[in-house]
C-alpha cells in the first residue's frame, strides 16, 4: 500500500515496518513520490536525499528481520536545514553556506538515525532561523499547505508545512523564540521545544546559544513523544546539555489529565494584537481541557509583556556573536582553487540576507563598550523576573495555557519590510511564544481548531523546567478527545495522493 502512508502516524509507522507489515523501503518510496509530486508547490524541501534515504531505509528493514527493535523504525524524517549532515549540504537557510557539506552528523540527527528513522531530506527555513514566516530564507519561501497564498510561519516553516502536507511523519525544528511553536500552529500540526538543554544542540547551526532549542514536529503529541524520547538525554560535546534521566513520554502521553491544574494567564487574552477568533477557539479548547477533568486556575505572568524587547537584545547580541565566524573564507563557499579575488567577489555576493544584517548591527551595537549595561545587562535582568514569574505560576499549576500565536496564516508579503515597511510586524507574531525560551522551559503548540474553518489555529502549553511528560499528557488527552489533527490540507497537485 505504498500511496497510502503519507498520513499514518510516526507510531503506526514505527509499529508497522517493526512488525514487517509495511517495509521501511516501501514507506520511503511512497513519501520520496508524494514529495517529487506535491513540493513544487509548497516549497519544503530545499534538498532531498532520495539515494541516502533507501539505503537507510534498506538497512532499517535488514535490521528489523534481524530481529533488532528499532522505536522509530522507517519513519520518514525532515530536518531544518540548520542541522549538520554527514555528506548532506547543509546552509542555514543562507548563501553565505551555499555548498557546505558537513563531514558529521550532530548529536540529535545521530540519534534519530539510531533509532530506525529514515531522513529524507532537509527543510526550508528562515535564513539561520531568524524570522516567523519562512520569507527570510535565501531559496525562497514555503507555502503553507492550507493555503498556498498564505505563510507557513517560521523561522522551521518547511519542517512544519512538511509535516502537515503528508510529506514526512516527523521533522525536526529549533525554537529560539517560537520557531517550532508558531509554524506547528499556522500549519495545524504538533511542535515541542523542550526544556533548554534537553536536547543537545551539537551540530545545530547557532543562532542565541542561551535561546536555542532543538524539538520534534508531527501531526500527534504521542508521535513527538516517541521521537523526543529518542532525541532527549545528556550529551557530552553540548556544554548546556542537561544531566537527568529521560522518562517515557509516551507513556505520559496515555495518562488521563484528569486532576491536572492548567494555569490560565487572563492577560494573554487580552493583547491588542489578539484575533478573536483565534482567542475563542483557545478558550475553547481549554474549556474541553477542564470538561476532560483538569482544574483551571487563574495565574499572573506580570512581566511576560517585556518578553518581547528583552528577546530584540538579547537573540540579537549573541548572534552577532555566533554569525562572526562566517568570514567567507573556512565556510561555504566553493571558490576555483588559488583564485583570491574570485574568492572575495564570491564572500560578497554570498552575504547575508537584510534581517541576518539587521539582528547583527543591533546586536553589535547593544554589545558596544558603554551599551552594554544599558542594554544586554539589563535585558537580562528582566528575563530574570520573566523567569521568577513562571516560578511563581508553576507553583499554582501543573501547565500554563495560553494561545500560540496571536493570528492564524496571513498572506505571503503581508508582513514583510517590503510588504509593510515595519520589521516590528514579523516580531509581533512571536508575542506568546518567546517568554518560554527567555525562562528555558518546555512548550508546546497543539492544533485546537480554525478560522474561517479553513485555517489552523494553535493551542500552546507551558511546562515547568523538565516538565516535558505533563505538557505532552495534556496535549495527547486533548487530542484523544478532539479530531482537529485527523483533518489535512487538500493535495496541492488535486487528485489522489
Ligand atoms: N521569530 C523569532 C525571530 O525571528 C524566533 C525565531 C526562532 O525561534 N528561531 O527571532
Amino acid at each position: 500500500m505504498p500511496g497510502e502512508t503519507h498520513f499514518l502516524s510516526a507510531t503506526e509507522i514505527a509499529h508497522a515496518v517493526g512488525g514487517r507489515a509495511l517495509s521501511a523501503v516501501e514507506v520511503a518510496q511512497a513519501h520520496l513520490a508524494r514529495i517529487a509530486r506535491e513540493d513544487g508547490a509548497l516549497g519544503c524541501w530545499l534538498r532531498v536525499d532520495e539515494a541516502g534515504a533507501l539505503a537507510q531505509a534498506e538497512a532499517v528493514d535488514r535490521a528489523v528481520a534481524r530481529g533488532d527493535h528499532l522505536p522509530l523504525a522507517g519513519v520518514p524524517v525532515g530536518l531544518k536545514d540548520l542541522f549538520v549532515t554527514e555528506g548532506l549540504e547543509t546552509t542555514a537557510g543562507s548563501r553565505i553556506l551555499a555548498g557546505w557539506i558537513p563531514p558529521y552528523d550532530g548529536t540529535a540527527v545521530a540519534r534519530l538515525r539510531r533509532a530506525g528513522a529514515v531522513i529524507l531530506g532537509k527543510l526550508n527555513m528562515d535564513e539561520f532561523a531568524m524570522g516567523s514566516s519562512n520569507e527570510n530564507s535565501a531559496y525562497g519561501p514555503v507555502h503553507n499547505p492550507w493555503d498556498p497564498t498564505r505563510v507557513p510561519g517560521g523561522s522551521s516553516g518547511g519542517s512544519a508545512a512538511a509535516v502537515a502536507a503528508g510529506l514526512c511523519a516527523l521533522s525536526l525544528g529549533t525554537d529560539t523564540g517560537g520557531s517550532i511553536r508558531q509554524p506547528a500552529s499556522l500549519c495545524g500540526v504538533v511542535g515541542i521545544k523542550p526544556t533548554y538543554g534537553r536536547v543537545s544542540r551539537h551540530g545545530v547551526i547557532a543562532f542565541a546559544s542561551s535561546l536555542d532549542q532543538v524539538g520534534p514536529l508531527g501531526r500527534t503529541a504521542l508521535d513527538c513523544a516517541l521521537a523526543l524520547e529518542a532525541l532527549a538525554g545528556h550529551d557530552p560535546l553540548d556544554a548546556t546539555s542537561i544531566d537527568a534521566p529521560v522518562p517515557r513520554y509516551t507513556d505520559a502521553c496515555r495518562e488521563p489529565v484528569e486532576g491536572l491544574r492548567v494555569g490560565v494567564p487572563e492577560s494573554f487574552f487580552c493583547a491588542a494584537g489578539l484575533d478573536a477568533q483565534v482567542g475563542a477557539l483557545v478558550r475553547a479548547a481549554i474549556g474541553k481541557l477542564e470538561s476532560l477533568g483538569a482544574r483551571v486556575v487563574p495565574i499572573e505572568l506580570p512581566n511576560a509583556e517585556h518578553s518581547l524587547a528583552t528577546y530584540y537584545l538579547i537573540a540579537p547580541a549573541e548572534c552577532s556573536s555566533n554569525l562572526a565566524r562566517y568570514d567567507g573564507v573556512r565556510y561555504g563557499l566553493r571558490v576555483p582553487s588559488g583564485d583570491l579575488g574570485q574568492m572575495y567577489k564570491a564572500t560578497r555576493a554570498a552575504g547575508f540576507g537584510p534581517e541576518v544584517k539587521r539582528r547583527i548591527m543591533l546586536g553589535t551595537y547593544a554589545l558596544r563598550t558603554g551599551y552594554y549595561d544599558a542594554y544586554y545587562l539589563r535585558a537580562q535582568k528582566v528575563r530574570a523576573l520573566i523567569k521568577r514569574d513562571f516560578d511563581r505560576a508553576f507553583e499554582a499549576c501543573d501547565v500554563i495555557a495560553t494561545p500560540t500565536s496571536p493570528v492564524a496564516a496571513w498572506q505571503l508579503g503581508e508582513r514583510t519590510i517590503e510588504g509593510c515597511g515595519d520589521p516590528l510586524a514579523m516580531y509581533l507574531a512571536d508575542i506568546y511564544t518567546i517568554s518560554c525560551n527567555l525562562a528555558g522551559l518546555p512548550g508546546l503548540s497543539v492544533p485546537c481548531g480554525f478560522v474561517d474553518g479553513k485555517l489552523p489555529v494553535g493551542l500552546q502549553l507551558l511546562g515547568p523546567p523538565l516538565g516535558e511528560a505533563n505538557v505532552l499528557r495534556v496535549a495527547a488527552g486533548y487530542q484523544r478527545a478532539t479530531d482537529w489533527h485527523t483533518r489535512h490540507p487538500a493535495s496541492t497537485v488535486g487528485g489522489a495522493a
